[in-house]
């Protein structure tokens, strides 16, 4: 649960909260360099919304993968921090070839996107000759080199439903995710969507028990859920959505409650930016990325002091693999939003 009491704290020791204070005093003296060094460095900070709190709190632009890979494309900066995991820099540099683009902590990868190798892709493919491939972006610049469209959750219905137009055909392969790709084929029934076995082991974490007990605990509560949710959970919802789809949705309602079904730091946000509310994670312990949590502030001023590695793209992978990025740029957004009876 977002939402904690009041933290009741024994009374502090002279010691103990000197200590506190002077550890304030260090993380404060460290976000005023991060800031300092990043006008010095005329750097942009981009930040997942799956990223802790004090993450978001230093970058630029904090949002969804679309979001980020848009601004990513239309920064004037001459460094780019991507607070996240890999595929996300990846794609901030096919974007930004002329750019230096660190992932703030180079170890954060994704396991979905691992699910997924070029060779897998091979295979699918030629077990489903001449349809076109509809990545999803938390794949690996070598699977999009080897795809025809990208999206992110929140225009995948709509990719899918362009790319079907544009090869006039009534059948699309979707890799790597299932549960996004069997929303899609909800959003978009006169597409057959031919899906790969691939999840977020993070959403498929959540459990539908806990859903339905929250309900009970607070029927006033809206329940807004990610499309990486397996689908009882999805068949529940009063609204499903990417995370920037549902923070915006959360601060637009008059519901005091909301039971909230993607990986915590969405809560955490939204407790943040609307204290008045009440923002619970279901299944709270284990909706929590560790890839996502593992950036850290001196990441970031490790970074903006040229003290990591720039990511850097295969040259054969680099027209391909930005191609297929660039589809989604094409395609008119109109993200959905879907509210049970
Ligand atoms: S939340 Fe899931 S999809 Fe996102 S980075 Fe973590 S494992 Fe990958």
């Amino acid at each position: 649960m977002s939402h904690c009491p009041p933290l009741v704290l024994p009374s502090a020791s002279p010691a103990s909260s000197g200590m506190l204070a002077s550890a304030n005093e260090r993380k404060q003296a460290l976000i005023e360099e991060i800031h300092t060094l990043k006008r010095e460095k005329n750097a942009l900070i981009l930040a997942h919304l799956y990223e802790r709190v004090d993450v978001q709190d230093v970058a630029d632009v904090w949002g969804d993968s679309l979001g980020l890979s848009q601004r990513a494309a239309e920064t004037d900066a001459d460094l780019i921090i991507f607070c996240g995991v890999h595929f996300m820099a990846e794609t901030a540099k096919l974007l930004n070839p002329a750019k230096t683009v660190y992932l703030a902590n180079p170890n954060a990868g994704c396991p979905m996107a691992d699910m997924i190798t070029a060779k897998d892709l091979e295979a699918f493919k030629a077990k489903h000759p001449g349809l076109p491939v509809l990545a999803y972006v938390n794949t690996s610049a070598e699977v999009k080199a080897l795809s025809d469209y990208c999206c992110t959750s929140a225009n995948a219905s709509d990719v899918a439903r362009f790319a079907a137009q544009e090869c006039g055909v009534g059948e699309i392969l979707f890799v790597p995710d299932r549960n996004l790709a069997r929303y899609v084929q909800t959003q978009v029934p006169e597409v057959k969507i031919t899906y790969y076995e691939g999840f977020c082991p993070t959403h498929m974490r959540m459990e539908v028990a806990d859903v339905i007990k929250l309900q009970q605990q607070y029927p006033e509560a809206a329940l807004l859920v990610h499309p990486e949710c397996d689908d009882p959970i999805k068949d529940l919802a009063d609204f499903i959505g990417s995370t920037t789809a549902i923070v915006q949705a959360a601060k637009a309602s008059d519901k005091p409650v909301f039971i909230v079904a993607t990986e915590d730091g969405v809560s955490q946000r939204l407790a943040a930016d609307c204290p008045e509310k009440l923002f619970i994670t279901p299944t709270r312990a284990s909706a929590i990325c560790p890839n996502m949590k593992l950036t850290r502030l001196e990441n970031i001023r490790n970074s903006l002091l040229g003290n990591n590695t720039p990511i850097e793209i295969a040259p054969h992978l680099v027209e391909p693999a930005t191609r297929c990025i660039e589809s989604m740029m094409r395609v008119p957004r109109g993200e959905k939003v879907r509210l049970n009876p």
